[in-house]
């Protein structure tokens, strides 16, 4: 894109952090909104706004002005211990939804007209996903809708309000679902980190020959998609005339034991893994990278392994207190 001034709401998540860095190497000017700082780096934004973008005269006060996109990956959100447990539903749903309301209302009041909304794989289906070798992503397999969490039914309504006010209000919204992000400077304890990151404390933190528990039996299939490319397929997607929804995502698919024995092979260590009852999610995922082939004439092709590289020696220099 030429240079333009832009919104980060999120700016100081896990990926949105990422995205302000990479959106002000590209030259633009980069207003960040989040209820806090980013926790691991100081944000690249040349504006950084502390706000509760689920307040409407919050959203106000940032929308000050008409900008040429705004990025919108502020959620109330987590790994599976904090989504799939149900004790967080009724807070999930209704912060989430009221960012999106929130963000919609004030852009258009600011004559703002393209946002990005990063919606999720979790809208997908459940009985299309007991299959852990042959899970179904395809972007309309969405409907008839069954999401396995609140959490991803808020994101499915949310998808269908950013593509009401780009029919009714003359917006140029686009949608992305992302599956599961990783890399350096994510949520990597606490409770809300995903299978990626918390595996690589596991490992980091067990001595050589020791155990490591992981949640259920470990057959569950994912894949992973490392957080530069996951920028990289979001700007792609905001220079495109393609409003999506589509999947951002990688279609290397891995068990969750192949996983940890990748990052057991990353961090040179044997360790013996111990599977205990855990909140689960769906029984398979993978991306279908079909339509963003299509539509984008390019998808993400990195190795699983070489994000896993990069991962890993960032969280155990977390661990070990190094900077
Ligand atoms: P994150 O939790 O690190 O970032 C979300 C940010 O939103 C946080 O910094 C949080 O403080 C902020 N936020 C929450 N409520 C807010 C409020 N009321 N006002 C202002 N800010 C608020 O998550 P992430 O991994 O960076 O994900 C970014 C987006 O991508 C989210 O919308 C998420 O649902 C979506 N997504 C992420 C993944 C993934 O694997 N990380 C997968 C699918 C979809």
């Amino acid at each position: 894109m030429a240079p333009k001034h832009v919104i980060v709401c999120g700016a100081g998540g896990f990926i949105g952090s990422h995205l302000v860095r990479r959106l002000k190497d590209d030259g633009h000017w980069v207003r960040g909104a989040d209820l806090k700082h980013p926790e691991f780096s100081t944000s690249a934004a040349d504006d950084f706004q502390i706000a509760d973008l689920g307040r409407q005269d919050e959203c106000d006060r940032v929308f000050d002005r008409p900008v040429d996109a705004v990025f919108q990956l502020a959620a109330d959100m987590g790994g599976a211990g904090y989504i799939f447990s149900g004790d967080n539903d009724a807070r999930v749903m209704h912060n989430s939804a009221s960012i999106n309301l929130n963000v919609l209302e004030a852009a258009k009041r600011s004559g703002t007209q393209e946002i990005f909304y990063a919606s999720s794989a979790c809208v997908y289906p459940e009985h299309n996903q007991l299959d852990p070798d042959n899970p179904v992503t395809s972007e309309d397999s969405v409907y008839p809708a069954a999401p396995d969490s609140e959490y991803g039914w808020e994101k499915l309504f949310s998808e269908r309000l950013y593509l009401a006010f780009n029919r009714n209000e003359g917006m140029k919204n686009r949608i992305a679902r992302y599956h599961n992000i990783f890399g350096p400077e994510g949520t990597w304890r606490g409770g809300r980190e995903k299978a990626p990151a918390a595996l690589c404390r596991k490992i980091a933190e067990a001595p050589d020959g020791g155990t490591i528990e992981i949640w259920g039996d470990g057959k569950q299939t994912r894949s992973f998609l490392y957080v530069d490319e996951c920028i990289e397929g979001t700007l792609r997607l905001m220079g495109s005339d393609f409003e999506g929804p589509v999947n951002i995502g990688s279609e290397e698919m891995v068990s969750i034991n192949q996983l940890a024995e990748l990052i057991m092979e990353v961090a040179g260590k044997k360790l013996t893994i111990k599977h205990i009852p855990g909140p689960l999610g769906v029984r398979g995922r993978n991306s279908d990278n079909r339509l963003i082939r299509d539509k984008l004439g390019w998808e993400p092709d990195a190795k699983l392994v070489r994000g896993l590289e990069v991962t890993y020696r960032w969280i155990n220099d977390q661990i070990r207190g190094r900077p």
